[in-house]
């Protein structure tokens, strides 16, 4: 028995090795490769010197962070509001609405925050005449990362308020705010993408209407659920004297909220912002706890486990780092940082 498995083990290598050997040959010759190294003129978005005007033209589709447009009639431009390197983006035109997407290139990485053009000309020589002026463009990322965020079921669309002034309960918010909330709501938009979060909200016994005391009905809070799930548009910016607030599109957080999204027990306040944006007041537990039932109690769990398995697509605070590197630095960047003589200024009394 033993010397019949052996010559069976001994066939199949054989096998295996002649299989190789006659791997088919590529039909389609692969699309040119474009060295990201190699692009000149790359600049970054919500830089630490990127202008207010500037920094709320800014919107983000959190699922799909890359952005691909025609320049002109001679290039492409592309816009990329991912915080990690990505790797292998395909680049597709459509020349015709019934035309089959050619590649056009491969690019073999794009580092976070950048936008940068490519002319057209680079593709290669059998697509060189063609005209691209009425193509329509498109990217497919080949990496792990991007393809979890594309797998998101949250369209959300990122914004920041146009109003940036240092006004009433808000301040103006600077690119590194616009940056940890880029973080804070992909995050939360991956949680909300999960079914098991959806399950666990629909099976949280406790939560209340704005009357405090009818419970909310299976069929609200799957109206509810679908709210958060198809929302188009969320609108975020920096508040002041009070933790939050929601409301509409809005949902916005403190400076601290913005600096302890990564810790666990700390999705209270972001929670509860968002419970007013889906039309919830202060009577219902969607927003304050009440009878230790709430809406963010619900959440807890869930959020605890993704930061402790590190499944969120940003679990790690010192990828952007921002509380360590700004703390010491005065003035423009941390509303709420240091003095020059280490006391802390604009000390806010958080209320919500
Ligand atoms: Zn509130």
């Amino acid at each position: 028995m033993k010397y019949s498995l052996l010559i069976c083990s001994f066939i199949l290598l054989l096998f295996s090795c002649k299989k190789s050997e006659k791997e088919p040959l590529e039909t389609v010759a692969p699309a040119k490769i474009v060295n990201f190294k190699s692009i000149t003129g790359v600049e970054n978005l919500l830089a630490d010197t990127e202008p207010t005007a500037v920094m709320v033209t800014r919107s983000i589709v959190l699922r799909d962070p890359l952005k691909i447009e025609l320049s002109g009639t001679k290039e492409v431009k592309l816009i990329n509001f991912t915080l990690k390197t990505i790797k292998d983006v395909h680049v597709f035109a459509k020349l015709t609405a019934d035309a089959e997407s050619v590649e056009l290139f491969k690019i073999d990485s794009i580092t976070p925050l950048v936008t940068f053009k490519l002319p057209l000309s680079i593709v290669d020589k059998e697509l060189q005449m063609t005209d691209f002026s009425k193509a329509v463009f498109s990217v497919v990322v080949d990496d792990p990362f991007y393809k979890r965020l594309n797998a998101m079921k949250i369209p959300w669309k990122l914004s920041f308020r146009k109003s940036q002034e240092d006004v009433g309960n808000w301040y103006r918010m600077n690119p590194l705010h616009a940056r940890e909330s880029l973080v804070m709501f992909t995050n939360l938009a991956y949680l909300f993408s999960q079914p098991a979060t959806q399950e666990a909200f629909m099976a949280y016994e406790g939560l209340t209407e704005n009357d405090g005391t009818t419970l909310l009905t299976k069929e609200k809070k799957e109206a509810v659920y679908q709210d958060i799930l198809t929302r188009a548009n969320i609108e975020t910016g920096l508040v002041r004297n009070v933790s939050g607030l929601g409301g509409g599109n809005l949902v916005a957080g403190a400076e601290y909220v913005l600096m302890r999204h990564y810790n666990k027990n700390a999705e209270e306040v972001i929670v509860h912002e968002l419970g007013h944006a889906l039309g919830f007041g202060h009577s219902s537990n969607m927003t304050y706890a009440s009878s230790s039932k709430a809406f963010h109690l619900a959440m807890r769990p869930l959020v605890n486990k993704l930061l402790a398995d590190r499944e969120y697509p940003y679990w790690d605070y010192r990828m952007l780092n921002t509380y360590n590197k700004y703390i010491d630095m005065t003035g423009d960047y941390l509303r709420e940082g240091k003095n020059p003589d280490g006391s802390r200024h604009n000390a806010t009394k958080y209320d919500y």
